[in-house]
């Protein structure tokens, strides 16, 4: 009877059973993720002193930055301008709003 090999046995695990660590890898200074997290930091700053509500409901509680276009976006991943892409969001807003949701508000008519 053929032993199975490691290799073999890790094909056959269910990805869900191999354990990854979380990364204890730090962000080197000056990088390309360093930069982000710093504008991240600023973009959030900055629209916490601006905006004091949920920009869709009103919510004053949690207040999270939500991202009309995904952060994925960087070309308007730290627009804090007032009729920019970031605004506050409570959690419920920020998670659950599509974008399709937001043409149909007054603030974007003519975006
Ligand atoms: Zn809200």
């Amino acid at each position: 009877m053929a032993r199975r090999g490691d290799r073999e046995v890790l094909q056959l695990m269910p990805l869900r059973a191999i354990k990854k660590p979380f990364s204890t890898k730090t962000t080197r200074i000056g990088s390309t993720r360093w930069v982000e997290t710093q504008l991240d930091e600023l973009t959030r700053r900055i629209l916490h002193l601006t905006e004091s509500s949920c920009f869709t409901c009103g919510s004053t509680k949690e207040l999270q930055v939500g991202h009309l276009f995904e952060r994925r976006h960087r070309h308007t991943r730290w627009d804090v301008d007032e009729k920019g892409n970031n605004h506050l969001q409570c959690p419920n807003c920020n998670a659950f709003m599509k974008r399709s949701e937001y043409d149909a508000l007054p603030e974007f008519q003519g975006y």
